[in-house]
């Protein structure tokens, strides 16, 4: 387990600022790697900016300004952003750098040498009116996979699906908007399916991807891997191919190259392939990425670095995007909230990282940005449970008994309550390292409770007045060892307030092994308490109104994601309210309102298994894109194998009551066609992502 760690985050890309949706990612990694720092492993954080493509050097263009500088303004303000939000990585470099073009070149050169890259004439969109050719983000049209209409020429935003921008449907210049015309130049192409067989097996080791990520990423295995345009036809910022004036490689060639290039701006050459990116480097890394970019990330990089004969990615840890109101928040939808607004509101980045860290797994789930579970999250669980018991159990210390630690309570419920702390404590450990934040913080709030039981229960103020002042001595300094231990564990979520609790706590270093591995009492007697500050605050409703100036009812909380039925409101119909009642619709006939409270979502099953006893059920583990999956029970198992199921994309009705069948709790129910005598099909929706509504 001595092994170098490298983990990094997506890079973000430099032409614009950081909103709250870039956060989750980057809290998460960060989060992670404060952890194993913590453990005293060794660990790099490598992290850089992606400066290059046709965006760029369009909006630079546009702000009269050369692509380089464009670009390098916008990683200046995102660096401090990611500062003051506290992630604290070990570099942030960028893709624009001459140890990115020498990376590029080589991995390419190596490829080529392979026998890997194929040049070849393709067809490409031209724009006849802004006389160029259209790079993937220029040009839009319908997916040709999922039918989603406005997406990119690269991949569907709903479906999550790459592909050639010729094969676009209606498409058009998101320049002008006129409909582009096919041109032919030679171009670059990585023969991925060189790579199937290696992907195949790659892609199913033990740990590189979460098994909901690694059954989409098989389908599009056996569907086919098709060759990668690796290269773009000038005018374009980036790098030029060697020996093709006027080619350069596609952005996302360099991109994840930035990776290593990073990691040898940091430390070297030798040592960036020697420790961790060299076929033979005993190093484990770990990309952290949004489930947005898994083509790239668990197909096209391995596979290039792979080819390369590089150290390929040991885990892709996926994480799922920040919704508010069911849909995933983004620019092109509006409502985004950048890093600096939510900061120059007055609110608070740890409390921002306490409720990302209390909603976020190792699955790709969904985090939706509700203000009550926020409300929740911070003021009921960080605040009013773990700052307060510290509050309540160091304020009494240090007054009466002059901030002085003594020997802890010994008696038989002071040794249950540090039994309970150790061993929740090897939970919160366990969870830390499978990266199961909301585990971790969730038996850090559960720790939290028993302590304020404790403490209330032996009410150490009432023995101070009774004159036992030895004994409400020996239960404060219990309770100064279980603060330590709840600072130990919030150390990776709040670096800043637990350096003051750290202080506060006579400057014993936090260290999870003393509380994992047991022993003595953290505290040694005679350990003297520093200034008392509060460990944080309640989040600030006034704040959070004027950043989400939406109703909250429209928000789902993970915690009940079953919403209530609520009438449909587009546009269209509130309009047709005001102007009109509609007339009551015949016996038999539902009106549309009615049809839309009925909330159709694709489900991706991740398990199924039979019920004892219950010969035509199956219980049912599904993904709706939300916090965590449902269990659903489905009449089925006449019909169906549990294992044929996994995989499957189905439809469910999200907004159904919950029902308890033969004592499971189903929470939805799934479309099929079929029955009474004949063969049931359940209804299917392969490759739209889940929880999409189904209309
Ligand atoms: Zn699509
Ligand atoms: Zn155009």
């Amino acid at each position: 387990m001595a092994k170098k760690i490298l983990v990094t985050s997506a890079l973000p890309y430099a032409n614009g600022p950081a909103h709250l949706g870039h956060l989750v990612e980057y809290v998460q990694t960060d989060v992670w790697v404060r952890f194993l720092k913590l453990t005293g492993r060794d660990v790099l954080y490598v992290w850089a900016s992606d400066t290059h493509g046709a965006p760029i050097e369009i909006n630079a263009a546009k702000n009269g300004m050369t692509p380089d500088a464009f670009a390098e303004q916008w990683r200046g303000r995102q660096k401090q952003d990611f500062e003051d939000f506290l992630i604290g990585f070990d570099t942030f470099y960028t893709t624009n750098s001459p140890e990115n073009r020498k990376w590029a070149v080589e991995i390419f050169r190596r490829l080529k040498a392979g026998g890997h890259i194929e040049e070849k004439p393709l067809e490409q969109w031209y724009c006849e009116v802004d006389e160029r050719f259209l790079p993937d983000r220029f040009v839009k049209g319908t997916c040709p996979n999922c039918g989603a209409a406005d997406q990119y020429g690269d991949v569907c935003e709903v479906c999550n699906k790459a592909y050639a921008s010729t094969d676009l449907r209606e498409p058009y210049c998101s320049l002008c908007r006129n409909p582009p015309v096919r041109r032919t130049s030679n171009h670059f192409f990585f023969q991925l399916e060189h790579f199937r067989d290696f992907l195949a097996e790659y892609t199913s080791r033990e740990g590189v991807l979460h098994p909901a990520i690694r059954n989409s990423v098989k389908g599009w295995i056996e569907g086919g891997l098709h060759d990668w345009c690796i290269s773009r036809d000038g005018p374009y910022f980036g790098f030029e191919i060697p020996d093709a004036p006027g080619k350069y490689f596609y952005v996302w060639l360099d991109a994840p190259v930035g990776y290593l290039s990073s990691t040898e701006h940091l430390v070297g050459e030798s040592r960036a392939l020697g420790d961790y990116w060299g076929s033979e480097a005993d190093s484990r890394i770990v990309h952290f990425i949004g489930k947005d970019i898994v083509y790239f990330h668990a197909l096209f990089w391995p596979a290039m670095l792979h080819a390369a004969g590089l150290h390929v990615p040991d885990r892709i840890q996926v994480h799922g995007m920040l919704t508010l109101g069911g849909e995933k928040l983004s620019k092109s939808r509006g409502r985004m909230v950048t890093a600096r607004e939510y900061l120059d509101a007055g609110l608070d980045a740890e409390a921002l990282r306490w409720f990302y860290a209390s909603n976020l797994g190792a699955g790709p789930y969904d985090v939706p940005l509700a203000k009550d579970e926020i409300r929740n999250r911070v003021n009921a669980e960080l605040v009013k449970t773990l700052a307060n018991f510290v509050a309540r159990a160091l304020t009494p210390l240090k007054k009466d008994f002059d901030g002085r630690v003594a020997i802890p309570a010994d008696d038989q419920v002071s040794r249950e309550l540090w039994a309970r702390v150790l061993e929740l404590s090897g939970k919160i450990h366990q969870a830390y390292e499978a990266v199961e934040l909301r585990e971790a913080t969730q038996a850090l709030v559960q720790l939290g409770f028993e302590a304020n039981k404790y403490l209330q229960d032996r009410a150490p103020w009432s023995k101070r007045k009774a004159g036992d002042l030895e004994g409400a001595h020996a239960d404060l300094s219990l309770c100064a060892n279980v603060a330590w231990a709840i600072g130990t564990w919030l150390a990776p979520i709040l670096p800043r307030s637990t350096q003051r609790l750290a202080a506060m706590l006579g400057g014993v270093a936090f260290d999870p092994a003393k509380l994992v591995a047991g022993g003595d009492f953290p505290l040694p007697p005679g350990t003297t308490l520093g200034e008392l500050s509060h460990l944080a605050s309640p989040i600030d409703d006034a704040k959070l109104e004027q950043l989400w100036p939406e109703p909250d009812a429209e928000a789902a909380a993970p915690a009940t994601p079953v919403k209530p039925a609520r009438p449909a409101k587009t546009e269209k119909t509130e309009k047709a309210a005001v102007t009109a009642t509609p007339a009551p619709a015949p016996e038999g006939i539902i009106t549309y309102d009615d049809f839309a409270k009925v909330e159709l979502r694709v489900g991706h099953v991740l398990a199924a298994e039979r019920v004892p006893k219950a010969d035509k059920l199956l219980k049912l583990t599904i993904d709706l894109g939300e916090g965590a999956p449902r269990t659903i029970a489905a009449g089925i198992a006449e019909h169906y194998e549990p294992e044929q199921l996994p995989g499957k994309n189905v439809v469910v009705v999200a907004n159904l009551a919950p029902r308890t069948i033969r004592g499971i709790e189903s929470r939805g129910m799934l479309l099929a066609g079929g029955g009474d005598i004949g063969k049931v099909v359940l209804a299917e929706v392969p490759g739209i992502a889940p929880g999409s509504r189904v209309k």
